[in-house]
């Protein structure tokens, strides 16, 4: 059998939405053109988001703290705590963002920051209770590293951790921190960051909590092709288990003023690893095209490469924002973006539930 009949059987049994293996994964994303990447993994979002729709969602970055102990190398965003532009939100200042969000039609809420060492759950505890008590959003907030953290400095487990939030509002959990879920490439960009295994961990947990949450993975960092997949191999097999990522989200390192520089990974290997998580990951129903990451020009190749929902506004962000990146976005300009594809423009919900459509 040569290499080109392989793919063309391994793109054959996409198209038959059979499920594929790792090998085929890796064999796709060497040998396979952009072209019949992109065309497998436009029939699958075709078929099963068929109404056209392309969903985005209004929501607030909230980045409550710059400080962090975990100091990745690839991270342009955090400070040490004696830094001079060192920050930590308390809940008034957290509370007067909410209140510009909500204003703006925002229906989310991602509050998200550094590994500080003097926050204790109870910051996080009265925080989410002052926003409950005030505003009718969505808190879909923290990471897998920030619970873990959270669980270390309060001596609980994981799991006391995600029910203590719960109670308090949190909702759901993004799924930051994943970069690559392979720890031979963790231990060299991110030493002290948590395992691959403790972020699947976490995620088993809050599934297993009956908390819904989302994966992400960010890649162009010097990984192998295998690790790639490895990574989508593991969040497959973990939504086998629990069927609780509601979507999944792709990005490209963003090497600007971090430690680790180098060159960001093209668009076409964006647009690949997009298509490969369409077909590889048929488990999950959303996947997510960044423009915030890649600009708007890619962001609406995404919708022609698997994805079926652009992520959010933004109506503040900073991580990506200090690695010198600085796309933008408002509904007006989404909506334009996703109209020139010739697809619906939708407005969602966390939940993924449509709220409106333009
Ligand atoms: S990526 Fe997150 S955990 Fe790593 S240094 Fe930046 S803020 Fe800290």
């Amino acid at each position: 059998m040569t290499l080109t009949k392989k793919t063309d059987d391994i793109l054959g049994a996409v198209l038959a939405r059979n499920r594929i293996t790792a090998d085929d994964a890796i064999i796709l994303f060497e040998n396979a053109s952009l072209h019949q990447l992109g065309s497998a993994a436009d029939h699958l979002r075709k078929q099963i988001h068929p109404d056209g729709k392309v969903t985005f969602v209004i929501d607030r970055n909230i980045n409550y703290t710059n400080v962090c102990s975990n100091r990745c190398g690839f991270c342009a965003f955090y400070r040490n705590i004696d830094s001079p532009d060192a920050y930590l939100l308390d809940t008034s200042e957290v509370l007067k963002k909410v209140a510009e969000a909500v204003s703006s039609g925002g229906t989310q809420i991602m509050l998200q920051g550094g590994l500080h060492p003097d926050v204790t759950i109870e910051y996080y505890i009265q925080i989410f209770k002052a926003i409950k008590k005030e505003y009718d959003v969505v808190i879909h907030s923290l990471t897998p590293p920030e619970i873990i953290h959270i669980a270390k400095q309060s001596n609980l487990t994981v799991k006391e951790t995600l029910s203590k939030l719960t109670s308090a509002g949190f909702d759901s959990l993004p799924g930051g921190g994943a970069e690559i879920l392979s720890d031979s490439i963790r231990t060299k960009i991110s030493p002290l960051k948590i395992t691959a295994g403790e972020w699947l961990g976490v995620m088993n947990s809050a599934h297993q909590l009956g908390i819904y949450s989302t994966a992400t993975m960010m890649f162009g960092i010097g990984e192998e092709i295998a690790e790639r997949i490895e990574h989508l191999d593991r969040i497959r097999t973990l939504q086998d288990d629990t069927g609780k990522f509601r979507a999944f989200i792709p990005w490209t390192f963003q090497p600007g003023r971090t430690d680790i520089g180098g060159d960001e990974a093209p668009a076409e290997d964006y647009l690949k690893l997009l298509a490969l998580s369409r077909i590889y990951l048929d488990n999950i129903t959303n996947i997510q095209g960044s423009w915030l990451t890649q600009g708007a020009a890619i962001g609406q190749m995404s919708l022609f490469f698997g994805a079926n929902d652009l992520g959010s506004t933004m109506l503040e962000e900073n991580v990506v924002r200090s690695t010198g990146v600085h796309h933008k976005m408002n509904v007006e300009k989404i909506v334009t973006l996703i109209k020139q594809c010739g697809l619906t423009p939708a407005q969602r919900d966390t939940e993924y539930r449509v709220l409106k459509e333009f």
